[in-house]
């Protein structure tokens, strides 16, 4: 999915092969999850994030594992 406006384009692919190709074609782009600090950052700080990518729905993101000896924590969580 994308969204574009004069001054900013926002993405949120669905998939991690798609969040990997936007990232190639736009190295610079921010990540967003939640966008309680990246939000405060433009409003407050006057930062500028020409492109946001949105990766709530990736499911990789957010796939959480624990097993006896390990704990993964998903990329996505906060
Ligand atoms: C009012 C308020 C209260 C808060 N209270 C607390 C608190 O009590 N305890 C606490 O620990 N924090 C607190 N925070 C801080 C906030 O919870 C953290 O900054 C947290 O990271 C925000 O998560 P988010 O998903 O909204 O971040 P976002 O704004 O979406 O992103 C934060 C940063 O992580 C990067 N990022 C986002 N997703 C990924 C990803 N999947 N992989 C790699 N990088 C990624 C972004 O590019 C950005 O640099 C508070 C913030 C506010 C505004």
């Amino acid at each position: 999915m994308m969204c574009m406006t004069s001054l900013q384009l926002e993405c949120r692919p669905m998939t991690l092969a798609g969040l990997l190709k936007l990232k190639a074609e736009y190295p610079d782009a921010r990540l967003v999850v939640g966008n309680t600090e990246v939000g405060i950052e433009m409003k407050f700080k006057d930062a500028r994030y020409p492109v946001l990518i949105g990766v709530t729905h990736i499911p990789e993101l957010n796939h959480m594992e624990v097993c006896r000896t390990c704990l993964g924590l998903p990329s996505n969580a906060s």
